[in-house]
């Protein structure tokens, strides 16, 4: 009992509290309200983890709610890759909710606020709105139209929703504290006119609520009991608070609003403002490039929905917002990957072995082992024949003792095969090596039982069989960006530090079982990493994508 206590984290703190004193079980209810204006990213999984998990932890309602109050920037196609990308993460919401569905009570309450005398129609510019309202060491003070009388702004307001007011011309403002310390208290804006088409609503509304008018009033009608957003939001508190006092009956829960802080990741951006840029300006191709934090590009790249939880589950939730570095991300892939990922043999930089012993036009089909991590996995056969594939880093003529790879007089084995031994080698006029010669000891076939089979060499080398195997598009990744954190330079923009080799494309060659792989298969590609199927692959050609590398190829280069 003691034990479970100590990794509770704050929020479950909270809420653990908050059920021995105000709350009971089965009124806890929880929302994960995404803007239906871009791609989820990596720091929404930890927000989507945090919700969800804890509707499974409490056995409580967790609502996905779109907060869809900005026509200009939302798109049907938004929600439907949100919705996607949380099934694929393995949650389920209870119910499916929109902000823009809360529009007729939300202006109903913003009527009540104008007869009250609590809301006023401002004409000004938002440039003298802005000047007006002060900074955080000057006060605010009041424009010219915030006497309005009530039946003027009731009058107003209705030309706005009308749409008889032209776009722009004037917004609805609650009427709070000009001098508050708190910059949201000083008269937010609570409606603007937008007339512009809206993925749900259509042209019936010519007013859209702002977002802070819209959250905490949709959290109340939803009755959730725990309201989590990123810090950012902490002063939005008493702004809900304010707007929750003077529209509803205190008898009803109150949902309770803490902050948790923004999960970030280095050598990327989080914020889908920001992705939507690289989108536009053709960085990447498309929300779902492999190279983007997006849920659905990093499961374009492989990416499984386990190693995304468990990363997201590791770094926690944190009261202090911080820089996670990326490779804490490729440690989860790769951690899961190992256990799941069938071993295949691929060479993306090839070079000709020619075994001059091997009868010329003959194959033999090799078993080989799927996982030896998993012995479910079971085994697959590969071709073998007289002329091979290497990769050209695998073969020199003369290297120190260290170069455990194949040398002129030196053996190694080929895994699944046989042990070969480096006789002589071909080059053209430039220098380079195109042809290895080699001979094989055919008593050395690897798990027949002889006494050579059983003989050690030092490496062991992948390889294909060159008339069987498949030539593959393979895409390699990059960093999409050199600095760790290039959003947060005064004078630079993030755009500066765009990777230039964020990607690069190869033919590679693979043994024929490949083949068999449907879209989103991952395999390793023994020695060299995980490699995925993109969507892209075609009958002619199959395409994969590098998950990630078989090691921290980073942290090895900063040794
Ligand atoms: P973005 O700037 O990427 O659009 P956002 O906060 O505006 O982020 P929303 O769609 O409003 O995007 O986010 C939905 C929920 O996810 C919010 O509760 C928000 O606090 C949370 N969230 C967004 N980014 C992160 C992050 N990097 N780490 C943790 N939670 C996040
Ligand atoms: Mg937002």
């Amino acid at each position: 009992m003691s034990e479970e206590k100590e990794t509770l984290n704050f929020i479950e703190h909270i809420i653990e509290e908050d059920l021995k004193t105000t709350h009971n079980k089965e009124g806890l209810c929880f929302r994960f309200p995404p803007e239906p204006n871009g791609y989820l990213h990596i720091g929404h999984a930890s927000s989507i983890c945090l919700n969800f998990g804890l509707g499974l932890k409490y056995n409580a309602p967790v609502n996905l709610r779109f907060d869809d109050t900005n026509p200009a920037k939302e798109e049907q196609r938004f929600v439907d890759a949100i919705k996607k990308d949380i099934s694929f993460l393995g949650y389920s919401w209870t119910k499916e909710c929109y902000a823009s569905d809360y529009f007729q009570q939300l202006y109903d309450w913003a009527l009540l606020l104008i007869k009250e005398g609590k809301a006023y129609v401002d004409s000004q510019s938002s440039e003298d709105i802005a000047n007006q309202k002060g900074t955080p060491t000057t006060l605010g003070v009041a424009g010219p139209y915030r006497t309005r009388s009530v039946s003027e702004n009731l009058d107003l307001f209705e030309q706005m929703k009308t749409g008889d007011a032209p776009e722009g011309a004037h917004v609805l403002r609650a009427k709070i504290d000009l001098e508050s310390s708190n910059m949201l208290m000083r008269d937010p804006v609570i409606y603007r006119t937008l007339h512009k088409h809206h993925h749900r609503t259509g042209t019936d509304w010519k007013i859209f609520p702002m977002y802070d008018w819209t959250h905490g009033e949709s959290d109340y009608i939803e009755q959730i009991s725990h309201s989590f957003c990123t810090l950012e939001f902490l002063p939005h508190r008493e702004l809900y608070d304010w707007f929750l006092d003077q529209l509803v009956d205190p008898v009803k829960l109150r949902p309770k609003q803490r902050e948790f802080a923004r999960r970030n990741l280095s050598h990327t951006l989080v914020s889908k403002r920001k992705l939507a840029r690289l989108v536009e300006e053709g960085v990447v191709q498309s929300w779902d490039d492999p190279r983007m934090p997006t849920i659905s590009g990093l499961r374009r790249r492989g990416y499984t929905a386990a190693s995304i939880k468990n990363f997201a589950e590791g770094i926690g939730v944190g009261k202090r917002d911080n820089l996670i570095d990326v490779s804490r991300l490729e440690f989860s892939i790769r951690e899961d990957l190992n256990k799941k990922a069938n071993r295949v043999m691929a060479v993306l930089d090839p070079v000709k072995v020619i075994i001059t012993n091997y009868p010329e036009g003959e194959t033999e089909w090799l078993e080989a082992e799927n996982n030896q991590e998993d012995p479910e996995a079971g085994h697959r056969q590969v071709p073998f024949s007289r002329e091979l594939y290497i990769e050209k880093e695998d073969f020199r003529e003369e290297a120190n003792k260290k170069f455990f790879r194949l040398k002129l007089g030196k053996e190694v084995r080929l895994k699944n095969a046989y042990i070969i031994k480096a006789e002589g080698c071909v080059k053209d006029e430039d220098g380079n090596i195109t042809e290895i010669h080699c001979s094989y000891d055919p008593k050395s076939k690897s798990g027949s039982g002889t006494q050579e089979s059983l003989r050690k060499v030092k490496g062991t080398l992948h390889w294909v069989a060159i008339k069987e195997a498949i030539p593959v598009e393979v895409r390699l990744y990059d960093r999409l960006f050199t600095d760790p954190s290039p959003d947060t330079h005064k004078d630079k923009d993030f755009m500066d530090f765009v990777n230039p080799d964020s990607l690069t494309v190869i033919t590679g060659y693979a043994e024929p079982s490949l083949k068999e792989l449907a879209v989103e298969d991952t395999v390793q590609f023994q020695r060299l990493g995980y490699f995925t199927v993109d969507p892209e692959t075609t009958e002619d050609e199959m395409v994969f994508n590098r998950t990630v590398s078989l090691r921290d190829s980073w942290a090895r280069l900063a040794e």
